[in-house]
């Protein structure tokens, strides 16, 4: 009889490898199972292949907008099925190097589907193991529409192995997945239909930039049906037919359903475990990742918290140091998680939205709207949006909010600011990068 692991992992994505490969660093015996590919979400079906999707549609609007920059660009075709044979390369690639991370720390790979099946028991592949502690990092899974026909058009998993690009599609959500397919397919060239239940797309960012953005999607020609739920799809015209609550219908050669993701706990044996999950089915974890049954943890997008890769890291780290490590980390601080949106044009915010600070705190708040520089020769008339949110008692810059090109990359260093608690008069006193998006964050005045 071996000696059991003292942490089980199940679940090779952003979270479950932290930990195992942290835990195992500190000198425990740590054993993981993955019953796909090593990586998880992320690499294989999530932000990887999807930025990369992203920077084609990138490329495809330069060509056009060289043009305005003296280039005599050609009509420029494009192979799709190239492009998806490139990302699986890649994201098969980065899996191998998950893997090679786990076999150097040490970690034991037992490749299948695990389940519980008793107090600190696992089996995998018809395998049974022992293990002192249990870590669920086994992630979430796209949601489908509860309607007739909801088993047809794909969800964003099969979009990325799609052999051919769809000459029109129906999205159908309005979360950052569904803008952000929407926003690849319209500029490879793709007729483009959204639905989304809500006023206006990405309603869970703060108000301006919702609507900004939903103003600068629909102006890039993506066709927006707001206010209208889904009825039902069904097989016919161009390929699938979408019935809107109101009667109308779309036709698409395909539909993309991304209307949020569900955490993977079926069929874990949980349940018998003792392990209490939310109305959602996630793990119900305190904070330090332990869950009702003390043996059990849990991380990453099966507890629901912030379904982002680098909070499954933190929390996976957090796992290792504090239980494995014999430390005692900072807890992992959820407020002020900074975050893109690869739309076209693209979201980088971190912090509170207007409303959420009005209900703490007295604000004032500082907005700006421009036309990026690069659009003078692009004939774009898109323009950039900057809101700051501060605390008008303190000063304190409660949010940070960009609309604009390389949104991501210019709020990321915003948040280190954050999380040092600058001042708006700090930010007044910071001298500018001219010219750039960036510097009007630090010279917003009204
Ligand atoms: P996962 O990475 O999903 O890993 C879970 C693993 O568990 C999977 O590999 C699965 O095969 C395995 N598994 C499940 N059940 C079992 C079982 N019973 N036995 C064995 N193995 C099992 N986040 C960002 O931060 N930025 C982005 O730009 C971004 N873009 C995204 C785009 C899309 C289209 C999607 C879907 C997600 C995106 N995300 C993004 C979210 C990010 O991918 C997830 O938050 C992250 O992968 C969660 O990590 P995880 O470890 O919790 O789960």
């Amino acid at each position: 009889m071996t000696e059991p692991y003292d942490l089980f992992v199940i679940g090779g994505g952003s979270g479950g490898v932290r930990a195992a490969r942290f835990a195992a660093s500190f000198g425990a015996r740590v054993g993981i199972a993955e019953r796909s590919a090593f990586g998880g979400t992320c690499v294989h079906r999530g932000c990887v292949p999807k930025k990369l999707l992203v920077h084609a549609a990138e490329y495809a609007d330069a060509f056009h907008e060289a043009r305005g920059y003296g280039f005599a660009v050609p009509e420029v075709g494009h192979d799709w099925a190239a492009l998806v044979a490139a990302n699986v390369r890649e994201t098969d690639r980065l899996g191998g190097l998950y893997r090679a991370m786990l076999e150097k720390a040490g970690v034991e790979i037992h490749e299948g589907d695990a389940t519980i099946v008793g107090p600190g028991r696992v089996e995998v592949g018809g395998a049974q193991l022992e293990a002192r502690k249990v870590l669920i990092a086994t992630g979430s899974h796209a949601a489908r529409l509860a309607v007739p026909g909801g088993e047809l058009g794909m969800t964003s998993d099969e979009a990325f192995r799609r052999g051919t690009l769809p000459r029109s599609i129906v999205v159908v959500g309005g979360g950052y997945i569904a803008v952000e397919f929407a926003g690849v397919y319209r500029a490879l060239g793709a007729e483009v239909h959204l639905v989304h239940r809500g006023p206006t797309l990405l309603d869970r960012f703060d108000d301006d930039v919702a609507a900004h953005v939903t103003a600068a999607i629909a102006a890039r020609g993506i066709t927006l049906h707001l206010g209208r739920t889904v009825a039902s799809i069904a097989r016919g015209g161009a390929g699938l037919v979408v019935t809107l609550d109101d009667g109308r219908t779309l036709e698409g050669e395909d539909v993309l359903q991304a209307t949020g993701r569900l955490p993977n706990t079926r069929g874990l044996g949980l349940e018998a475990a003792g392990v209490a999950l939310s109305a959602r089915g996630a793990v119900v974890v305190d904070e330090e990742f332990v869950s009702s049954a003390p043996w059990v943890l849990a991380v990453g997008d099966v507890i629901d918290r912030a379904q982002l890769t680098p909070v499954a890291l933190a929390e996976g780290m957090y796992v290792a140091r504090r239980h494995f490590g014999g430390l005692t980390p900072p807890h992992v601080d959820y407020a002020l998680i900074p975050t893109a949106v690869f739309s076209r044009p693209s979201i980088g915010t971190v912090g509170l939205t207007e409303r959420e600070a009005k209900l703490r705190h007295e604000v004032r708040v500082f907005r700006g709207t421009f036309r990026p520089l690069q659009h003078a020769h692009t004939g774009r008339a898109e323009r950039a949006l900057v809101k700051l949110v501060v605390d008008a008692v303190t000063d304190r810059v409660l949010g940070v909010h960009v609309v604009s090109d390389h949104a991501g990359e210019i709020v990321q260093g915003f948040a280190v600011a954050l999380q040092c608690g600058a001042t708006k008069a700090q930010f007044d006193a910071t001298i500018g990068i001219h010219p750039t998006a960036a510097e009007e964050l630090v010279t917003l005045r009204s």
